[in-house]
């Protein structure tokens, strides 16, 4: 078992998927749940079952089957939205599958019963790279092989999480929400900007005509700004010229 940081794949994850989609109260349930599996020690206590046997230590509850029951049981509480259900099973069961996975990376200890309930057996990972043989299972040794061995990848993890977020959101293009109304002078998908067309009602008018979906959205609030402040300077220009018709609903003559 690791000592100090069965609970930090939670974190990681959470930083790497990113607050928007993983809140505050998902992130502790994960903690949890990525601590849970060890509570099989309690059965071995009480004698329920041998050390190694599938209700032992290191049995059912480091499972797949576990993971995902786990996983499942916990998005009954994750509100209405099968979407947002889906996301907290998966996010949970993750975080429950990290348990085992971490326990079968250290090079000592019995292995996990990873298909249970359909297979008791234990079985080991064929690579066992986290260094913990002769080391106690409390201490300052053990908490400085757990932060490199552990702690290292899963901060490299969240920071790549954060990298491809920010990457996305600079890569996708701009979104106006469905229903939002294109306003005169506006940019075309492609990046063109249409010449406004004579009498066209401009700026205020037309932004105060914007659905509410557009208002709330804080990409579409800058979007409308700035295509108040095209309108704007085109409207000067037509006045400059004597072709200012029509401002803001209002007749104007040249
Ligand atoms: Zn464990």
């Amino acid at each position: 078992m690791a000592t100090y940081l069965h609970f930090a794949p939670a974190i990681a994850l959470a930083v790497a998927i990113g607050p928007r989609t993983v809140g505050w109260r998902l992130t502790l349930a994960g903690a949890f749940c990525a601590v849970l599996p060890d509570a099989d020690f309690a059965l071995v206590t009480l004698g329920l079952d041998r050390y190694s046997g599938p209700y032992g230590h290191r049995g059912f509850m480091h499972s797949l089957g576990f993971a995902l029951a786990l996983g499942a049981f916990g998005a009954l509480w994750a509100g209405p939205g099968r979407g947002r259900q889906l996301g907290a099973a998966a996010f949970l069961a993750l975080c429950t599958l990290s348990h085992p996975l971490l326990d079968g990376l250290i090079d000592r200890g019995i292995c996990n019963a990873w298909w249970w309930p359909l297979d008791g057996a234990r079985h080991c990972l064929g690579w066992r790279p986290i260094p913990m043989r002769g080391v106690g299972l409390f201490g300052a040794q053990r908490f400085q092989l757990e932060l490199l061995w552990i702690g290292g990848p899963l901060l490299a993890l969240a920071n790549a999480g954060m990298l491809l977020r920010r990457l996305w959101r600079w890569a996708r293009p701009a979104r106006v929400p469905a229903g939002a109304r294109r306003l005169p002078g506006a940019a075309e998908p492609g990046g063109t900007v249409r010449s406004p067309a004579p009498g066209t009602r401009w700026g205020g008018a037309g932004a105060a005509a914007a659905p509410a979906a557009a208002r709330d959205c804080p990409r579409a609030q800058r979007q409308l700004r700035a295509e108040a402040m095209r309108a704007f300077a085109t409207a000067l220009r037509l006045h400059r010229h004597g072709q200012w018709r029509e401002v803001n609903g209002a007749a104007v003559q040249p």
